[in-house]
């Protein structure tokens, strides 16, 4: 199978408008799936979870037994409204042990978030060794909807692209593995998922009247989006984009590159500190000695 990660991976000089946010990269091509795709990619993202859900729990147990050991890995999860950045975290997340999970939504920066450095909120949220974090929206914010918005002037955001940069450079030195991911929908997908939630009278507490507003920045996002993108995808810490119009594909590609992350780390269960034949007798020899004692002998 083509290796997922190698296919969605972007860098400098990204096109979002040449991506099809329909596309299903990297599916296999055979016939079971060319049959029934959201079938098959359903089924397998319970085959992914469970071997999700070992890798994390040797990462965890990695640090537990070792405190040198820095290791962690951090999902970014970006996308427009509508994106689908909530249902990838219950449908991916969801197959791991969420005690080994550190998950963080970003919104709006506080009063007192604001009298900070843009990234201090960020480090606050970074997972410990042995943790899987996940960013719902992200320190990116500062250079998407403070740029498209106008929250902040040029030479306040600008620069961040470097910052970014070197923070980066700065977590994957001491340990972090990086997976950013733009879930890339169209406009008319945003649409009919607006749509959806204003007929389901389940789905209204996540619908937002501004969210209808800010379609009318949607080429200017696309443009910052793409910028962030280029400028911040680099050899240690490179950008994906996941087309997101069909949820199964999304939930199935996003899967891939956690795992893809994992599997990079070589892990293995770490060896016991002790040793478990003395350990086994000791319970033995315990038990006959209760036995003996309650016989009365
Ligand atoms: P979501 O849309 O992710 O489901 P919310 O409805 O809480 O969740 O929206 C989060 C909002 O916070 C978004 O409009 C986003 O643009 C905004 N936001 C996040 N980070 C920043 C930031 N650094 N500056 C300004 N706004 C931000």
């Amino acid at each position: 199978m083509a290796d997922v990660s190698e296919l969605l991976r972007v860098g400098s000089g990204v096109d979002l408008g040449a991506i099809d946010p329909a596309g299903t990269p990297g599916l296999p091509d055979r016939k079971e799936v060319r049959r029934d795709p959201k079938g098959w990619a359903r089924a397998e993202l319970v085959t992914l979870g469970a071997e999700l859900a070992r890798q994390q729990e040797m990462l965890f147990a990695n640090a537990k037994c070792n405190p040198a050991d820095q290791r962690r890995v951090l999902l970014v999860l970006q996308a427009m409204d509508c994106g689908g950045k909530d249902g990838t975290v219950k449908k991916v997340a969801g197959t791991m042990n969420p005690e080994g999970l550190r998950i963080t939504a970003f919104g709006p920066p506080t009063a007192e978030e604001r009298q900070h450095d843009f990234l201090w909120r960020i480090r606050r949220a970074l997972p410990l060794p042995g943790y899987l974090g996940i960013f719902n929206r992200s320190h990116y914010e500062d250079v998407l909807v403070v740029r498209v918005r106008e929250l902040a002037p040029p030479r306040v955001w600008k620069p961040r692209y470097e910052k970014i940069n070197n923070f980066e450079r700065e977590l994957t030195d001491s340990g972090f593995s990086l997976v950013k991911v733009m879930l890339h929908i169209s406009y008319d997908e945003q649409r009919r998922r607006l749509l959806e939630r204003l007929r389901d009278p389940t789905k209204y507490w996540k619908y937002n009247p501004d969210d209808v507003d800010n379609r009318a920045y949607w080429p200017a996002y696309q443009q910052a989006y793409q910028d962030a993108i280029s400028r911040c995808g680099t050899d240690h810490a490179p950008w994906h984009v996941v087309p997101a119009d069909r949820k199964w594909y999304r939930d199935w590609a996003v899967a891939n590159l956690i795992l893809d992350a994992l599997k990079r780390l070589r892990l293995s269960y770490p060896p016991a500190g002790f040793d478990p034949q003395a350990e086994t007798k000791r319970l033995e020899r315990e038990e006959t000695g209760r036995v003996s004692k309650v016989n009365g002998r």
